[in-house]
Protein backbone atom coordinates (compact mmCIF):
# COMPACT_ATOMS: atom_id res chain seq x y z
CA UNK A 1 0.00 0.00 0.00
CA UNK A 2 2.72 1.99 0.70
CA UNK A 3 4.47 1.67 -2.27
CA UNK A 4 1.25 2.70 -4.23
CA UNK A 5 0.96 5.94 -2.60
CA UNK A 6 4.55 6.34 -3.24
CA UNK A 7 3.87 6.02 -6.91
CA UNK A 8 5.16 2.23 -7.27
CA UNK A 9 2.71 1.22 -9.77
CA UNK A 10 3.45 4.34 -12.02
CA UNK A 11 7.07 2.97 -11.78
CA UNK A 12 6.37 -0.39 -12.36
CA UNK A 13 4.37 0.86 -15.99
CA UNK A 14 6.78 2.91 -16.93
CA UNK A 15 9.56 0.13 -16.25
CA UNK A 16 7.37 -2.48 -17.44
CA UNK A 17 8.14 -1.17 -21.49
CA UNK A 18 11.86 -1.43 -20.77
CA UNK A 19 12.54 -5.18 -18.84
CA UNK A 20 12.72 -7.85 -20.60
CA UNK A 21 12.19 -10.34 -17.47
CA UNK A 22 11.42 -8.38 -14.71
CA UNK A 23 10.53 -9.20 -10.85
CA UNK A 24 7.10 -9.34 -10.15
CA UNK A 25 6.66 -7.98 -6.95
CA UNK A 26 4.45 -9.62 -4.66
CA UNK A 27 4.55 -8.29 -1.58
CA UNK A 28 6.12 -5.89 1.17
CA UNK A 29 7.30 -6.36 4.83
CA UNK A 30 10.28 -5.99 7.13
CA UNK A 31 13.07 -8.05 8.25
CA UNK A 32 15.31 -7.49 10.73
CA UNK A 33 18.44 -10.24 9.41
CA UNK A 34 20.11 -8.01 7.20
CA UNK A 35 23.24 -5.81 7.64
CA UNK A 36 22.06 -2.99 9.63
CA UNK A 37 23.49 -0.83 6.78
CA UNK A 38 20.92 -1.95 4.44
CA UNK A 39 17.63 -0.12 4.19
CA UNK A 40 15.56 -1.70 2.74
CA UNK A 41 16.09 -5.25 0.20
CA UNK A 42 14.37 -6.86 -3.03
CA UNK A 43 14.07 -10.19 -2.10
CA UNK A 44 13.49 -12.60 -4.88
CA UNK A 45 13.37 -16.00 -5.87
CA UNK A 46 14.53 -17.74 -9.04
CA UNK A 47 11.74 -17.35 -10.96
CA UNK A 48 11.91 -13.51 -10.29
CA UNK A 49 9.22 -13.64 -7.41
CA UNK A 50 10.12 -11.21 -4.83
CA UNK A 51 8.84 -8.90 -2.09
CA UNK A 52 10.07 -5.41 -1.15
CA UNK A 53 11.28 -5.61 3.09
CA UNK A 54 12.38 -2.80 5.58
CA UNK A 55 15.39 -3.75 7.57
CA UNK A 56 14.92 -3.09 11.32
CA UNK A 57 18.17 -4.11 11.85
CA UNK A 58 19.87 -1.29 13.80
CA UNK A 59 16.88 0.92 13.50
CA UNK A 60 13.90 1.35 11.94
CA UNK A 61 13.01 1.55 7.66
CA UNK A 62 12.38 5.23 8.58
CA UNK A 63 14.67 5.64 11.39
CA UNK A 64 17.24 4.90 8.72
CA UNK A 65 15.69 6.81 6.13
CA UNK A 66 15.76 9.46 8.02
CA UNK A 67 19.72 8.97 9.22
CA UNK A 68 20.76 8.98 5.18
CA UNK A 69 18.46 12.18 4.22
CA UNK A 70 20.77 13.79 7.39
CA UNK A 71 23.79 12.70 5.19
CA UNK A 72 22.50 15.36 2.72
CA UNK A 73 22.28 17.86 4.80
CA UNK A 74 19.09 19.54 4.31
CA UNK A 75 19.74 19.46 0.36
CA UNK A 76 17.27 16.29 0.23
CA UNK A 77 13.82 15.93 2.54
CA UNK A 78 12.66 13.02 4.49
CA UNK A 79 10.47 11.83 2.21
CA UNK A 80 12.35 12.50 -1.21
CA UNK A 81 15.07 10.03 0.31
CA UNK A 82 11.68 7.18 1.29
CA UNK A 83 11.12 7.87 -2.45
CA UNK A 84 14.43 7.38 -3.57
CA UNK A 85 15.00 4.25 -1.65
CA UNK A 86 11.68 2.74 -2.62
CA UNK A 87 12.34 3.57 -6.07
CA UNK A 88 16.00 1.84 -6.24
CA UNK A 89 14.27 -1.35 -4.24
CA UNK A 90 11.62 -1.53 -7.45
CA UNK A 91 14.86 -0.66 -9.94
CA UNK A 92 16.05 -4.15 -8.30
CA UNK A 93 13.29 -5.65 -10.60
CA UNK A 94 15.37 -5.43 -13.48
CA UNK A 95 18.50 -5.91 -11.83
CA UNK A 96 17.95 -9.01 -9.63
CA UNK A 97 19.93 -12.22 -10.53
CA UNK A 98 22.51 -10.27 -13.21
CA UNK A 99 25.39 -10.50 -10.57
CA UNK A 100 28.14 -7.95 -11.24
CA UNK A 101 27.06 -4.17 -11.21
CA UNK A 102 23.55 -4.69 -9.95
CA UNK A 103 23.88 -1.67 -7.56
CA UNK A 104 25.51 0.35 -10.91
CA UNK A 105 22.20 -0.17 -12.79
CA UNK A 106 19.46 0.04 -10.00
CA UNK A 107 20.66 3.60 -10.10
CA UNK A 108 21.21 4.31 -13.22
CA UNK A 109 17.73 3.28 -13.47
CA UNK A 110 16.06 5.36 -10.87
CA UNK A 111 18.47 7.95 -12.69
CA UNK A 112 16.41 7.47 -16.19
CA UNK A 113 12.89 7.72 -14.15
CA UNK A 114 13.68 11.02 -12.77
CA UNK A 115 14.82 12.63 -15.89
CA UNK A 116 11.14 11.07 -17.10
CA UNK A 117 9.36 12.90 -14.09
CA UNK A 118 11.29 16.12 -14.51
CA UNK A 119 10.25 16.16 -18.19
CA UNK A 120 6.61 15.52 -17.56
CA UNK A 121 6.52 17.77 -14.08
CA UNK A 122 8.45 20.38 -16.89
CA UNK A 123 5.39 20.01 -19.21
CA UNK A 124 3.07 21.03 -16.75
CA UNK A 125 4.97 23.68 -15.41
CA UNK A 126 5.25 21.70 -11.80
CA UNK A 127 8.35 23.43 -10.66
CA UNK A 128 8.01 21.65 -7.12
CA UNK A 129 7.96 18.21 -8.92
CA UNK A 130 11.02 19.09 -11.36
CA UNK A 131 12.51 19.98 -7.92
CA UNK A 132 12.13 17.37 -6.05
CA UNK A 133 13.13 14.97 -8.73
CA UNK A 134 15.85 16.86 -9.25
CA UNK A 135 16.70 16.24 -5.61
CA UNK A 136 16.14 12.42 -5.94
CA UNK A 137 18.11 12.45 -8.99
CA UNK A 138 21.23 13.83 -7.23
CA UNK A 139 21.02 10.76 -5.08
CA UNK A 140 20.82 8.27 -7.27
CA UNK A 141 23.94 10.19 -9.69
CA UNK A 142 25.59 9.81 -6.30
CA UNK A 143 24.76 6.06 -4.98
CA UNK A 144 25.71 5.53 -8.89
CA UNK A 145 28.89 6.69 -8.66
CA UNK A 146 29.71 5.14 -4.94
CA UNK A 147 28.78 1.73 -6.90
CA UNK A 148 30.84 2.16 -9.67
CA UNK A 149 33.79 2.78 -7.19
CA UNK A 150 33.38 -0.64 -5.50
CA UNK A 151 32.67 -2.62 -8.04
CA UNK A 152 28.72 -3.12 -6.97
ZN1 LIG B 1 20.36 -1.96 -4.20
Amino acid sequence: MLLKLLKGQEFVNYAKGRLSSPVDVVGYGATDNLDDRVIAALLSTRDKVGVIVGNYTGGSFEEKVQRFAASYQGQVSHDEMREFVLLHELSHQAAANEGHGVEYRANAYVESYCAHKIKAAKAKGDHASVARYQRISKVAKDMKNKAKKSGK
